[in-house]
């Protein structure tokens, strides 16, 4: 069996992520092998964060806004971002970057195929594919979610769900300064529900709706509202528009302990790692707090301690909102507007990104509505330990 000091199994967010800072430190010296069921990149994910100084990738950033726009149902503002930048990178960008790299270094081997299992034996993690057995000292895995098959099913099985179209348009309709983070969906017919909107130029654009729920729709449903919102907002009648791309994503906004281990030294990276934001579905920016962790440790020590992204009171208020967003929605919705409505945006992406103080938080938190969240302190009471 061929043998590998680390194996990257899956060449996602998360695999890339690490590869590359591995290719960028020492353990470059290490044989590693990167398999994915494909490495050929494709321009189906668009991955944005809030950052307040240096970008990861800023190489690669496709655009940057520093305004954005928030529709309540009580107004509609356009703010200036004064501490972060909102910053976007495609899935292609990256994939052809990261893989044009690895492919010319000695120590990289790269495999095209599909993992069909993970296992350990005494001594070493294994890889497995229907012709192959690799083994290692460890395996960095983000194909395989740690918690099927183990009947705990999370408490909140909420999903960040959407389908976004990217457009064309004949005549200029958009602003290309300012971005669209939430424009909710005053009918309430499908939940938490909202149009967010990237505009590349004046005559192109991502638009997404986006649910908070346990249930995906038909793709048709989204659709509509895609094409509704187009209407009402920019006047734009199908035949002004050319749909140039179509993206899909179900982001997990789930409860669930920290369960760093697949398998003895097989370690779960990225959305598997349990790395998303709970209460809002981001990934990309923790993923790159996970692997710099790993990198670190390797290090260090060769020993990887791996620690929940979010500190423990940060894990408490993520608990609390999906409580609300999954059983007492309207007020939810309530929470959201006076969150945006109260604060500046700057301070909510500080919250968000998990980088402001206890005083801050208690600020933010002071100003939306408390009954739905003492609610959902007392309703949660028994499952903070958990977490
Ligand atoms: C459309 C979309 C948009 C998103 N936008 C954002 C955003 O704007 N900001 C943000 O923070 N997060 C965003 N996310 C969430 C998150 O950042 C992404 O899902 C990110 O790609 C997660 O990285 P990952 O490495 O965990 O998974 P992936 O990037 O999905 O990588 C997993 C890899 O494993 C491979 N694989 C799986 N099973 C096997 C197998 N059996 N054999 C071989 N290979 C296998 C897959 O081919 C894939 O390449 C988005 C998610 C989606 C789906």
């Amino acid at each position: 069996m061929q043998s590998y000091d680390y194996i990257i199994a899956g060449a996602g967010a998360s695999g890339l992520s690490l590869a590359w800072k591995m290719l960028h430190s020492p353990l470059s010296e290490k044989n590693m092998l990167i398999i994915d069921q494909s490495l050929t990149p494709t321009n189906d994910k668009t991955w944005c964060f809030w950052d307040a100084t240096d970008p990861p990738f800023a190489e690669l950033i496709y655009r940057k806004w520093n305004k954005a726009e928030v529709n309540t149902f009580d107004s509609r503002t356009i703010e200036l971002l004064n501490t972060y930048t909102y910053y976007c990178l495609r899935s292609i960008d990256f994939g052809r970057h990261i893989l044009s790299k690895l492919k010319n270094h000695p120590n990289f081997d790269l495999l095209e195929g599909s993992i069909t299992d993970l296992s350990f034996n005494e001594r070493n993690p294994i890889l497995h594919t229907d012709s192959d057995s690799f083994k290692a000292e460890y395996i960095f895995q983000s194909c395989f979610d740690p918690w099927n098959n183990t009947g705990d099913q999370p408490r909140h099985p909420l999903l960040q769900h959407f389908v976004g179209w990217e457009i064309s348009t004949s005549k200029p309709v958009f602003d290309e300064d300012v971005f669209t983070l939430m424009d909710f969906d005053q009918t309430f017919e499908d939940g938490i529900a909202f149009i967010y909107l990237l505009p590349w130029s004046q005559t192109s654009a991502l638009i997404e709706y986006t649910i908070f729920s346990d249930t995906l729709l038909d793709k048709k449903k989204y659709e509509e509202k895609i094409s509704l919102y187009l209407n009402n907002r920019f006047n734009l009648k199908p035949v002004d528009y050319t749909i140039e791309r179509k993206e899909f994503g179900k982001i997990p906004m789930a409860d669930r302990p920290h369960k760093p281990w697949y398998k003895p030294n097989i370690l779960n990276l990225g959305t598997v790692g349990g790395v998303t934001k709970p209460s809002t579905g981001y990934t990309f920016k923790r993923i790159q707090q996970q692997t710099d962790a790993i990198v670190k440790d390797l290090l260090s020590s060769r020993e990887i301690r791996p620690q929940p992204i979010s500190r423990k009171r940060f894990r408490a208020y993520d608990l609390w909102l999906l409580q609300i967003i999954d059983r007492h929605p309207k007020d939810a919705l309530r929470v959201f507007n006076h969150l945006f409505q109260n604060n500046s945006l700057d301070k909510v992406f500080q919250f968000l990104a998990e980088e402001s103080s206890i005083k801050n938080d208690l600020k933010i938190m002071s100003s939306v509505p408390n009954i739905p969240f003492l609610r959902a302190i007392w309703e949660t009471s028994n499952r903070l330990k958990e977490i």
